[in-house]
């Protein structure tokens, strides 16, 4: 079965209260979503952002496989490398980057999610929140080995530290997940800026009020900076409908990281 997945899809984006520039960025196209946090003095963080999130626009068509998603985030790192190289003040920018992408794995319609660093990729299915992608930062290592609960590593001093980003020479490794597509099923894509502000059921609540992404897009970035907006935040949420369907109780297939 190879019928395409219907999507809609939008982003906000807001520097929030505190931050005087907003170095996230995002890139919603038909197939490919992404949102990008960069770091680094000078304005350069909003540089190494822009550049990770143009070289996945070149996706834009659902033809390749999840291969081929990985392939442009570490071309991505690269361009962030070649940028430095050029223009020496910018030594030090890096940026998280948290995708989304429709793939064909062997003829039929596959969802690809990629993550490197603390944006995140969500997925909503019969109301039921969870998170796809794994952070890269200190304080998720920390829970993930049991050393701290959910609600410390929530209010944890360093959860901003990441530990793998893009602007690294050599390359990081690029987390990628390939799904099965869910009827009805929802994705969101966040910086960090909407997470540490937002609980998940305020998340979940707010993605499913109606159907209109950019309404929702919008709602969850005001919700955000309502409740403090210390960060940049930065969302895309995909509603999908009409996806064709799967097979009950077939898992999630994952690939690993490389
Ligand atoms: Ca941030």
């Amino acid at each position: 079965m190879s019928s395409r997945i219907s999507v809609v899809a939008a982003s906000a984006t807001d520097a929030g209260r505190v931050r005087a520039h907003n170095e996230d960025a995002v890139l919603v196209t038909d197939c490919v979503f992404v949102v990008a946090d960069g770091m680094g003095g000078h304005a350069a963080g909003e540089v190494a952002s822009s550049i990770a999130v143009d070289a996945l626009r070149e996706l834009d068509a659902p033809a390749g496989g999840p291969g081929q998603v990985v392939d442009r985030v570490e071309a991505a790192n690269q361009a962030i490398l070649d940028s430095v190289a050029r223009h020496p003040e910018q030594a030090g920018m890096a940026t998280t980057l948290a995708g989304l992408a429709m793939v064909t794995v062997d003829g039929s319609p596959r969802w690809a999610a990629v993550n490197v660093g603390d944006s995140r990729v969500y997925q909503l299915v019969d109301g039921r929140l969870s998170q796809v992608s794994q952070d890269h930062s200190e304080v998720a290592e920390l829970e993930r080995s049991g050393y701290l609960t959910a609600a410390e590593a929530r209010v944890h001093p360093a959860r901003n530290i990441v530990t793998r980003c893009l602007g690294r020479d050599p390359v990081d490794p690029v987390d990628s997940w390939v799904l099965l597509p869910q009827q009805g099923e929802r994705f969101l894509l966040c910086t960090d800026g909407l997470t540490n502000e937002l609980e998940d059921d305020e998340i979940a609540h707010l993605l499913q009020d109606g159907d209109d992404p950019k309404v929702i897009a919008d709602a969850l970035v005001g919700a955000a900076v309502e409740a403090g907006g210390r960060d940049n935040v930065t969302v895309v949420v995909v509603v999908t409908s009409d996806a064709s369907p799967t097979d009950a109780g077939e898992d999630d297939e994952e690939t690993t990281s490389r």
